[in-house]
């Protein structure tokens, strides 16, 4: 796709990005809900916000999502208010072909980057269809959704749009939610190197769950940055006996002062907080 059409496509709304209020801050706070849904080798993480707004960070791979999805939204839920797509790999993305057709979301966070697989074309041509509002992700983008909620995007560092990366997992946007005293970091699958050009910056990492990036590839989860964040769950989203190994034996090793919870043998791994502590929810 020509770089000038992304642009065009892209750039208004981006212009618009630096601070984008979705809450209201006098209806009553309840609790934040992560749910790291079980999309197989991939990343879905779906999110209900104490004042009911969900968002969708990633739809895993195709044919996974849809299930989960269903179990946390309900038979009647249809909107979705916010969709990020961190990264345009397949495993991260191409649930969203089906997402898009069966939901309504109200707008999307992107990084704009030129990818050329067919499953991003199709997504980039439905939410053109749609006329879905599109973010840009940088590091100035925060989003309050009311209650105390705040979404800090601290990667990209700027605007990607248009850009070819060489290698796409280093351009996954990362962030970190906070509620009241609790925090969670999810950093799709961003490579060592933007790990420690992350570390470099005065960013606070610091937060109670941490997802592994790259679900817990060697690329990612460096000591530094592990050690930054310092959790106390360590989440790992893939595959059971995935082709690529993951999650690492070695990255493993050095995150096991946090306890461990990966999708291949929990399933969904759902988390509540309060604003004070996280409570792990067992599924029936
Ligand atoms: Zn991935």
């Amino acid at each position: 796709m020509p770089i000038k059409f992304l642009c065009n496509f892209f750039g208004i709304l981006s212009l618009l990005a630096i601070f984008i209020f979705f809450g209201f801050s006098n209806l009553p706070s309840e609790n934040l809900e992560v749910v790291f849904l079980d999309v197989g080798q991939g990343d879905a993480i779906f999110i209900r916000m104490p004042q009911n707004q969900k968002i969708l960070i990633d739809a895993g791979p195709a044919g996974e999502i849809l299930p989960p999805l269903a179990e946390e939204l309900g038979f009647f839920e249809r909107k979705i208010d916010l969709a990020i797509l961190t990264h345009p790999d397949t495993d991260h993305i191409a649930g969203f072909v089906e997402v898009l057709k069966r939901f309504e979301i109200e707008k999307i966070l992107l990084t704009g980057v030129q990818h050329e697989t067919e499953w991003y074309r199709e997504i980039l041509r439905q939410i053109s269809k749609k006329e879905i509002p599109t973010i840009i992700a940088d590091a100035q983008t925060d989003f309050d959704f009311g209650g105390g909620v705040i979404l800090d995007i601290f990667w990209p560092m700027e605007s990607l749009v248009g850009k070819i990366p060489a290698d796409a997992n280093a351009a996954s946007i990362a962030a970190r939610l906070t509620f009241g005293q609790t925090a969670l970091v999810l950093t799709g699958d961003l490579d060592v190197n933007s790990e420690k050009e992350t570390l470099k910056t005065s960013q606070n990492l610091s937060a109670q769950i941490f997802k592994l990036g790259h679900h817990g590839a060697a690329t990612s989860n460096s000591a530094e940055f592990f050690a930054a964040v310092n959790p106390e769950i360590a989440i790992v989203s893939a595959g059971a006996e995935n082709k690529f190994n993951h999650p690492n034996p070695e990255v493993l090793e050095r995150v096991k002062s946090a306890e461990i919870l990966e999708t291949a043998k929990e399933g969904s791994v759902k988390l509540v907080s309060d604003g004070v502590a996280w409570r792990l929810i067992e599924y029936q």
